[in-house]
């Protein structure tokens, strides 16, 4: 018997194996050796396949890739916000300040409405007793 042809060994892969066949590939180390050859690329390429992600697995990563993405649009709706958190809070104490110092002035105005009307005696005793220090 001849080696196998190109088809015989295309038939073989395919599982088609005649005993004439089989007992060639036993007895030709040669065309033993095309044969698994074969059988290792038709090997390689069906895990190559089987390592294609199927679409549930691909579903789930991208579901747990998302956790990331949030995780990154949460630091940069962050880092958006606490400037102009901070900028929000910056005028909010200067109105506070500006309410405070009004409120200051108004205290301050009606102390200084409210000592000559209802402290004049002792103001003036103050005033008379630093006049007699004095002397
Ligand atoms: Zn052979």
């Amino acid at each position: 018997m001849t080696h196998l042809s190109a088809e015989q060994i295309a038939q073989w892969i395919a599982g088609q194996r005649p005993a004439e066949v089989e007992l060639h590939v036993e007895s030709c180390g040669q065309c033993r050796g095309r044969v698994t050859g074969f059988e290792e690329v038709m090997a390689q390429f069906r895990s190559s396949v089987r390592s294609v992600p199927a679409p549930a697995p691909v579903w789930r990563a991208r579901r747990t890739a998302a956790w990331p993405r949030l995780a990154a649009v949460a630091a940069v709706a962050l880092l958006l916000l606490v400037p102009w958190y901070r900028e929000r809070e910056a005028r909010r104490r200067a109105v506070i300040e500006q309410q405070y110092a009004q409120l200051l002035q108004q205290v301050d105005a009606g102390i200084s409405q409210a000592v000559p009307d209802a402290m004049d005696p002792l103001v003036k005793m103050v005033l008379w007793n630093s006049n007699e220090a004095q002397k």
